[in-house]
């Protein structure tokens, strides 16, 4: 069997061709060996690193961005951000840290990859509409 990818480890985007016969993967087309190691990762277990930002309750801004702290299997990816719809943090928020520990039992947590500090005045915020104010 033969697959024909593209690296996506940097911006060269290299054509891959991957031959797996059997137990034995070749890769060939890539210009590093970053590519080798994405070619063989891809056919046989692939995985992503997660980045997305959550809602910041209290905060000087109203999210965060955050990441997975290891790459997960491509195929738990949507359950992992079924998970992350419901989290709301509250500030202040520190680089590296965990916002959701072993995200639906990846065993891999998001960490948080910026800092938000609380705001002066409180805040609401609505999971719902994705929207906050501030209270009275
Ligand atoms: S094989 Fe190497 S040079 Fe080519 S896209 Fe992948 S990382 Fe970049």
């Amino acid at each position: 069997m033969e697959r024909r990818l593209t690296c996506i480890n940097c911006p060269l985007g290299c054509a891959l061709h991957v031959i797996i016969d059997g137990s034995v993967i070749q890769v060939s087309g890539n210009s590093c060996p970053r590519g080798e190691i994405y070619g063989k990762s891809e056919v046989s277990h692939p995985v992503r690193m997660i980045t997305t930002t959550l809602p910041v309750l209290n905060g000087k801004q109203a999210m965060v961005s955050c990441k997975s702290s290891e790459p997960i299997d491509k195929e738990k990816i949507f359950e992992v951000m079924r998970a992350l719809k419901s989290v709301v943090v509250e500030a202040p928020v520190h680089i590296g840290e965990v916002l959701l520990e072993n995200a639906a039992q990846t065993n891999v947590n998001i960490i948080a990859t910026k800092n938000v500090e609380k705001a002066e005045k409180k805040m609401s915020f609505d999971i719902k509409t994705n929207t906050e104010e501030f209270l009275k």
